[in-house]
């Protein structure tokens, strides 16, 4: 039974060599068992942040001379491992986050799909050659490793969103500290542990374990070449900010407000599915999860009966639990955030339109799925703070449009551009959208929620600062280019 499960030790991995923190106390608590600690030992000093800094710095050198494909053959070691444990890690992830067993195996075999991927990038073009206006020269763009980079991740992918980020830091050359969220430090030394084990020379990789400010301690170092970030957009914008401020470039891929528009004509079985996928999967903490809903009205109340049919049948609770298809939010403070959401949107005119009932032993990190209806009125609706802000939990807000114009513009709505879902069987409504929901990612009758790793991910307008993550894009940021004039001698 998972609650036998002792804690495991956390610990620090500096200068290749992992050793336990001088700081404060650090735990990780399972959410779905309040008591139960996951793991524990102690936070990194900013000591210890010098001595990971300066490790990473002092192996940049040899790192990036060692050739691509032999950086790579390390992740493809690394993929293997984690594929062989993802049964246990899937486990741990699961007990720590809070998302269901099934999506913590998924996205171990994702982080695993990741490096490979990366490992694989020594077989694929690695610069350009132009050509010269002048005889016997060629110009070539060659890439280079920024150096040292910060990786500063975020508590809702503790291994995906680490592997997107460290993989391709590592491959093109440049050495890592890294600082994962504090509520899921196990995930973390797993994926540390796994590039450890297969074979990365000392110091390439560091892992500091500890709050918010040591991430600052991090970002504000001078021997820092480089910080990629993903988390939420108060905390990105300062990075960025101070980034800037030192002339360190910065990616940061911040929050969300991602609508799914469900159009007349559409699938509706479809998209009820996919939309309750997209909102309520991983208990809805996925940046790209869908928290706004726009409906045709000829299709609305079609829609919402399908929808909270559907919904009947989802059940939450322990996230351990086979049969369970949503868990925790991953801290009762969380849960917490989330509830006084709610009480704000209704108290601002929303209608409950669906909620689902808990198991009574769930702890006060559960919420269950949660509909919400937006007052028709325009400004009160937009003002709402289900339509306005990222809750990031299980909660669906609901606005009933005119047509498709009207949905593509509400759907747009406000800062963020991260993801939307249309959903249509109309070609012309399609590239309507493709034009008009000013998103980093579109779908088109499938969930908000979903990324292939050799794609480009990232937020349009204030989700995303900097160059887009995964795929070839990544190359944009953990990389410069030298242009090379390569001339030979005189011609003959
Ligand atoms: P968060 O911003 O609270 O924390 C992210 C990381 O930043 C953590 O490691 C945290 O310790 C660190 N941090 C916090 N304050 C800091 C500071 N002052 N200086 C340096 N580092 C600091 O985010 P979270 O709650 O872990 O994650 C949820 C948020 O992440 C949501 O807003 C979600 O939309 C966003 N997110 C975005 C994407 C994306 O790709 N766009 C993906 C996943 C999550």
């Amino acid at each position: 039974m998972p609650h036998t499960i002792p804690a495991a030790a956390l610990r620090q991995f500096i200068a290749g060599k992992w050793e336990d923190g001088d700081g404060a106390g650090l735990a990780s608590d399972n959410p779905a068992r309040p008591g139960e600690t996951v793991a524990a030992g102690r936070q990194a000093t900013a000591e210890q942040l010098e001595r990971a800094v300066a490790a990473a710095s002092a192996a940049a050198p040899a790192w990036s001379a060692v050739p691509m494909h032999e950086r790579g053959a390390v992740l493809l070691r690394a993929a293997a491992l984690l594929e062989g444990s993802a049964e246990e890690l899937g486990l741990e992830l699961a007990r720590e986050e809070g998302k269901t067993l099934i999506e913590g195996r998924g996205e171990v075999a994702r982080a695993a799909q990741i490096l490979r991927y990366y490992g694989n990038e020594g077989d694929r073009p690695a610069g350009e050659v132009f050509s010269s206006p002048r005889r016997g020269e060629q110009i070539l763009v060659v890439r280079k490793p920024l150096g040292v980079v910060g990786v500063v991740t975020p508590f809702n992918f503790p291994i995906a969103i680490p592997a997107w980020k460290i993989a391709p830091a590592l491959v093109y050359g440049n050495t890592v500290v890294w600082k994962p969220a504090s509520t899921v430090p196990l995930l973390a030394q797993r994926l540390a542990e796994v590039l450890d084990g297969a074979g990365l020379p000392k110091g390439v990789l560091n892992l500091v374990m500890g709050p918010g400010a040591l991430g600052t301690e991090l970002v504000e170092h001078p021997l820092l070449d480089g910080l990629t970030f993903t988390g939420s957009t108060g905390v990105g914008r300062r990075l960025a900010a101070a980034g800037a401020g030192r002339g360190v470039p910065v990616q940061a891929e911040m929050g969300g407000k991602n609508a799914a528009v469900v159009l007349a004509g559409a699938d509706l079985d479809l998209a009820a599915e996919q939309v309750m996928f997209g909102a309520f999967r991983s208990t809805g903490q996925k940046c790209t999860a869908t928290s706004r809903l726009v409906l045709q009205d000829s299709v609305a109340d079609d829609f919402l009966a399908r929808l909270t049919s559907r919904l009947q049948d989802w059940s939450t609770g322990d996230p351990v639990d086979p049969s369970v298809q949503m868990g925790p939010l991953v801290s009762a403070s969380a849960a917490d955030g989330v509830r006084r959401g709610i009480d704000e949107a209704l108290a601002g005119g929303a209608t409950l339109v669906f909620q689902g009932v808990l198991p009574e032993e769930a702890g006060d990190a559960f919420i269950p799925p949660t509909i919400l209806e937006l007052p028709a009125g325009q400004a009160d609706a937009e003002a709402n703070p289900a339509w306005a802000d990222e809750f990031f939990g299980p909660v669906l807000a609901v606005r009933r449009a005119a047509d498709a114009a009207q949905a593509f513009e509400w759907a747009g709505q406000g800062e963020y551009g991260l993801s939307a879902a249309v959903f249509t069987q109309d070609v012309t409504r399609v590239l309507e959208a493709v034009e008009g929901i000013d998103v980093g990612i579109l779908h088109v009758n499938s969930e908000s929620a979903g990324a292939d790793p050799h794609v480009p991910f990232g937020g349009a307008r204030k989700s995303g600062y900097g160059p887009k993550e995964q795929g070839q894009s990544a190359k944009e940021f953990f990389t410069h280019t030298t242009t090379v004039y390569l001339r030979g001698g005189n011609p003959a």
